[in-house]
């Protein structure tokens, strides 16, 4: 029996009996009419994922061989909302245990879902604010954060390249989706790595200047 969903809020449980909806099956299905990203990074597949959406972990893994460094894209015209950095991160997006990198982005044309991108390197050439086309770097694959290098917690700086990631999460309203249905692997982004580095370089530059 279809479940017809009578307030567009999300987070509850509708129907009886075995018409339940698991809330986290309900918001992993969220999204699914949604228009599609492009993919986090260029050159990104499906078999670049090591570990999907499930309940203990509301998101999905991407890594390929020499991933360290990759350059990761805005998977839709979006703004930044927040850098996380080891020294800013909050208990709100990743808890302080953590001590990693990464950036949470709003979309432009659908403020209610937010993608995050976690374990980045740790220089990240966008800022709080900025507003970025889609395909538009955001930063670089990377380990940080709490990594596992085969099975293994190591901390970041005898870590080397190992254990690179991109962790990729979306939310809609604050609840995790399952990102895999809103991704159109089709959709890759052409990088202009000229344009990138500089973009790098500037970010850099402002930092050691002091202007964040
Ligand atoms: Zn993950």
């Amino acid at each position: 029996m279809a479940i017809r969903l009578s307030s567009p809020r999300f987070g509850r449980q509708l129907g009886r009996g075995k018409d339940i909806i698991p809330v986290e099956r309900m918001h992993a299905r969220q999204g699914k009419n949604m228009k599609k990203l492009s993919v986090p990074y260029p050159g990104c597949k499906r078999e670049h994922i090591t570990q999907g959406f499930h309940s203990g972990h509301q998101a999905i893994d991407f890594a390929f061989a020499n991933c360290y460094g990759t350059f990761l894209t805005a998977p839709s015209s979006c703004k930044v909302e927040k850098v996380i950095t080891d020294l800013t991160i909050d208990n709100d997006y990743y808890p302080a245990y953590q001590k990693g990198y990464g950036v949470l982005l709003t979309d432009y044309a659908e403020p209610r879902l937010q993608f995050l991108f976690w374990h980045l390197l740790q220089i990240i050439p966008v800022k709080e604010g900025d507003w970025l086309d889609k395909g538009q770097v955001i930063g670089q694959m990377g380990n940080s954060g709490y990594c596992l290098v085969n099975g293994v917690e190591v901390p970041l700086k005898c870590r080397g390249s190992k254990g690179s990631h991109l962790h990729f999460e979306t939310r809609l309203d604050g609840n995790y989706i399952d990102p895999l249905p809103l991704i159109d692997f089709n959709c890759q982004p052409k990088l202009d790595k000229a344009k990138s580095v500089e973009q790098f370089l500037i970010r850099l530059r402002s930092m050691l200047s002091g202007r964040n």
